[in-house]
């Protein structure tokens, strides 16, 4: 007889957890996974895949516009957000039941409700009680709202997804990518949209080249973008009227609070088995995700790394080797490339400009901006921003940074490059596609620094 009901019990079927879940069933342990609300997780209902559906439905209204350079005379276009929310409804159901499909056909036992931790071996579903040889926390993260009067009134992204009816004036608090994502696509559905951030220059975490073109090209498109400025208040029923920290006050249909997001650590029963958290909640682990527990494991936003969806893919791969597999499997965060579905878009990869100075880098800038050859004819003056970051001595390229039609696409193929150690010189000597913006990466000559 196995000593516990389960060698594998994993609280959180989203990216992370199915993952684990699959990985370990197919490394040949007995798993259970217990989720709350969906299958998937935040990525496929309340993140990248829904998101990504908004931004391509907020981009016909360009598309529509720049067909008229091209001799095209579309006729009057209409919007209707109830279709878009149903047929992404409909998309999403139907990735639910392949996420369905995938765990149990790898036989990972599904329980479709809460669970949280007894004991380092024992966990609890709807009043049961089940034992178990390890515990994978997989609870992903959860939006938070500023503590500020009428915050209930505002929604998030959660929330946006599900809006009954689509506001005709939005106020968006934040310079995250989500922020900027949401922005862009109201603007695009037609919303008047005003972008309220704290700071000087968006998108803070990343090169800063990046953030403050996208918010030239943004406000280019329409979007009011107010920086340095907070909301301090949110007033209203019907319409609501958010005070900002200068005094002044914008008039709304809705406001959404895009202000960042926190692990979903809370009332789990992590800290009375002896899991230590960080202060923000994020439980700690070492790199092999184990917890202070042993037997208890913890990956994806929960600990809050790198909040990411292949991130939470590679990092519950990793606990299931190491639990069931031959343990040889690592995750290294350097070069993870990544997108923001801002209109336009933006794709990165590498070391920001500033983080290569901070690690004593002596860095080149090669840097263009430029109009795509699409806008010649549509004339509707959008630019591209690409951008490299070289290691003087090293000849390395440590970082690769563009805004502009596709960035993700474009970025994805050069963290491969950064992934081998290219160095500029082997940038140099690739012949580029031709008539393409990604060929300007690999024909900047004069570094601008
Ligand atoms: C608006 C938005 C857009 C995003 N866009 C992108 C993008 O374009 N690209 C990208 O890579 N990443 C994106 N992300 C981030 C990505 O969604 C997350 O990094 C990823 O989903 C994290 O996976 P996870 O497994 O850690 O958690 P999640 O996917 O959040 O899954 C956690 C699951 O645990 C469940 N759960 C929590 N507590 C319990 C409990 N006690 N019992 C049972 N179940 C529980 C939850 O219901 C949830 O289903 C986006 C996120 C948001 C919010």
């Amino acid at each position: 007889m196995p000593q516990y009901d389960y060698d594998l019990f994993t609280i959180g079927a989203g990216s992370g957890g199915v993952r684990a879940s699959r990985w370990a069933a197919n490394l040949g342990a007995r798993v259970a996974v217990a989720e709350e609300r969906y299958l998937g997780g935040t990525c496929v209902n309340v993140g990248c895949i829904p998101k990504k559906l908004f931004a391509y439905a907020a981009h016909f209204q360009e598309d529509f516009g720049d067909a008229a350079g091209y001799g095209w005379q579309p006729g009057k276009a209409s919007f209707d957000w109830s279709t878009l929310v149903a047929n992404k409804d409909r998309e999403i159901a139907r990735l639910n039941g392949i996420y369905e499909r995938l765990l149990k056909g790898s036989g990972v036992e599904i329980f479709r409700a809460r669970a949280t931790v007894v004991d380092p071996h024992t966990v609890e579903i709807d009043g049961k009680r089940a034992t178990t040889g390890h515990i994978l926390i997989a609870t992903g993260g959860w939006p938070v709202k500023p503590s500020i009067p009428g915050a209930d009134l505002a929604f998030t992204s959660n929330e946006a997804f599900h809006l009954t009816e689509l506001p005709r004036r939005v106020v968006v608090v934040g310079g995250g990518y989500i922020a900027v994502e949401f922005a862009s696509i109201f603007n695009g559905l037609g919303v008047d949209t005003s972008l309220v951030y704290r700071g000087p220059c968006l998108l803070k975490s990343f090169d800063a080249d990046l953030g403050r073109f996208l918010g030239e090209q943004m406000a280019q498109k329409g979007v009011r973008v107010l920086y340095q400025r907070n909301v301090t208040r949110i007033d209203g029923g019907g319409v609501l009227k958010s005070t900002l920290t200068d005094g002044a006050m914008l008039e709304s249909d809705g406001v959404m609070f895009a202000t960042g997001r926190a692990p979903n650590t809370h009332g789990l029963g992590l800290e009375r088995a002896g899991v230590k958290l960080a202060p923000g909640g994020a439980a700690i682990v070492d790199e092999v995700f184990q917890t202070s527990v042993p037997t208890i494991h913890a990956i994806g936003d929960a600990v809050d790394r790198m909040q990411l969806t292949p991130v939470a893919l590679a990092e519950g791969m990793v606990v299931a080797e190491r639990l069931f597999g031959r343990g040889e499997r690592k995750i290294s965060y350097d070069n993870v490339a990544t997108a923001i579905f801002s209109h336009p878009n933006v794709g990165t990869v590498g070391l920001s400009e500033a983080q290569a100075r901070d690690r004593g880098f002596d860095v080149a800038i090669y840097r263009s901006t430029f109009t795509p050859l699409k806008h010649t004819l549509s004339g509707r003056g959008e630019k591209v921003l690409m951008k490299l970051v070289v290691d003087k001595k090293s000849d390395r390229v440590l970082g690769v940074h563009m805004v502009g039609a596709e960035a993700g696409e474009v970025i994805q193929g050069f963290a491969v490059a950064l992934q081998c150690g290219a160095t500029k010189k082997q940038f140099d000597a690739t012949i580029g596609i031709h008539p393409t913006s990604a060929e300007e990466f690999v024909t900047m000559r004069e570094p601008v620094v």
